[in-house]
């Protein structure tokens, strides 16, 4: 029967790791995948993480199954540090999934349990996987103008007409913070112009947070979520720990469903454990115990803030100094939207031509749609990435 199976196409970001790492040239700079490097090329353990996984060995007692939404414990610590006091916490139903992948996915199956014919509005662009999910999923999706290809900043004009179109039983999909792939924002402003929009359509808002912590701090980061969740009747909110605790392979994640009241929470709840059993049973334990450990225990969350600020301190220096070197080569300031982004992304704004011939000329490895990881440069190679891009013509 296998070969009635159509072949599915590979992933793009997985085969450009792959070029990358058969490129022989020494001085190659790899800007693709979305994962935190520091200054030397590592994706390190965070500090705080290190020690709760040395003290979780010496209590931990039995690896026995959790319950169907995990731990409980890590749901509150999760909903204080993403909601904090915008909603009370018997409205929200919580479960957690393999990463935020799988929160994304769970998310997705509730709106198709609620309404097989609900449209996905999704900003244009957005992350990949969310395309590849819903079209696998067959669901309905609906991109919305988000990205301004010119200003290289947010067409908020044309997303408030698209999302003006949704009604009621259709979700519309928002980046909590640091937008995957532009690294263009919404400001807070813009982000009420949103809910009053939503509230106009009835429909229901999705928010996609992987990011808290590395555009303007972990509070600032969670502000426009905090809106939605204070001002709207219902929210679905996805989060993952992967990137703002540096636990992604141990996926943690968590799918979280804002109610009006405790009723309606319990039967979200119930939905929530009956999808995380349908697809998986119970969800991974081992990432969301650090992750509520390092949040309950006041000197490693100290620890913890203190790396998510030097992270995020360091990729807004990479973007300064880019800015900076790209305003003296092209004696512009085209470039400065590049220190506008917020988070580890910036699409660039090249064309695929363009792409192809820094990967030539300088070994500059990004994603064909010219988005950079910028923590994937240090401070000598900001230099090279600016000069491949006046090279290409960008
Ligand atoms: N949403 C967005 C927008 C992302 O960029 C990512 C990570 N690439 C995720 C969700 C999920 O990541 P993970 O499953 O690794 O937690």
């Amino acid at each position: 029967m296998f070969e009635l199976l159509k072949e599915q196409p590979e992933d793009k970001i997985l085969m450009l790791m792959q070029a990358y790492r058969e490129d022989p040239r020494e001085a190659k700079i790899d800007l693709g995948v979305g994962v935190y490097k520091n200054a030397e090329g590592k994706t390190p353990i965070m500090r705080a993480v290190k020690a709760a996984e040395k003290q979780l060995w010496e209590v931990e007692e039995t690896k026995s199954y959790t319950g169907l939404a995990g731990d409980v414990g890590f749901a509150d610590a999760m909903f204080d540090l993403l909601i904090g006091d915008a909603c009370p916490r018997d409205c929200v139903a919580a479960a957690a999934t393999p990463g935020g992948t799988g929160a994304v996915r769970q998310g997705f199956d509730m709106i198709r349990m609620a309404n097989r014919e609900a449209r996905v509005f999704v900003s244009d662009p957005t992350w990949p996987n969310h395309l590849s999910i819903l079209k696998h999923m067959e669901m309905h999706i609906q991109p919305y103008r988000y990205f301004d290809s010119e200003t290289r900043s947010v067409n908020f004009a044309g997303m408030i007409e698209d999302i003006a179109d949704a009604r009621v039983g259709d979700v519309v999909l928002l980046h909590g913070c640091c937008h995957n792939p532009t690294g263009a924002n919404l400001t807070l402003e813009q982000w009420q112009q949103v809910i009053d929009t939503l509230l106009k359509t009835g429909a229901t808002p999705m928010i996609d947070i992987a990011y808290q912590g590395f555009g303007d701090g972990l509070a600032e980061d969670a502000a426009g979520l905090r809106m939605v969740v204070a001002q709207m009747p219902e929210v679905l909110i996805a989060a993952s720990c992967s990137k703002n605790f540096g636990v992604y392979r141990e996926r943690t994640g968590l799918l979280l469903a804002v109610a009006q009241d405790k009723v309606r929470r319990q039967a979200n709840q119930g939905m929530l454990n009956y999808l995380n059993r349908q697809n998986y049973s119970f969800p991974p334990d081992h990432g969301a115990r650090l992750v509520t450990m390092v949040l309950q225990d006041d000197a490693l969350r100290m620890d913890w803030e203190e790396e998510v600020r030097e992270i995020r301190e360091g990729v807004l220096a990479l973007r300064q100094q880019l800015a900076g070197e790209l305003a003296r080569l092209t004696n512009s300031d085209r470039f400065a939207f590049v220190a506008e982004h917020r988070g580890m992304f910036s699409r660039l704004g090249a064309t695929p031509e363009q792409v192809e011939a820094m990967r030539v000329s300088h070994g500059v490895y990004m994603v064909g749609d010219s988005r950079i990881n910028m923590a994937g440069l240090n401070k000598d190679s900001v230099p090279v990435l600016a000069e491949a891009m006046v090279a290409a013509g960008v």
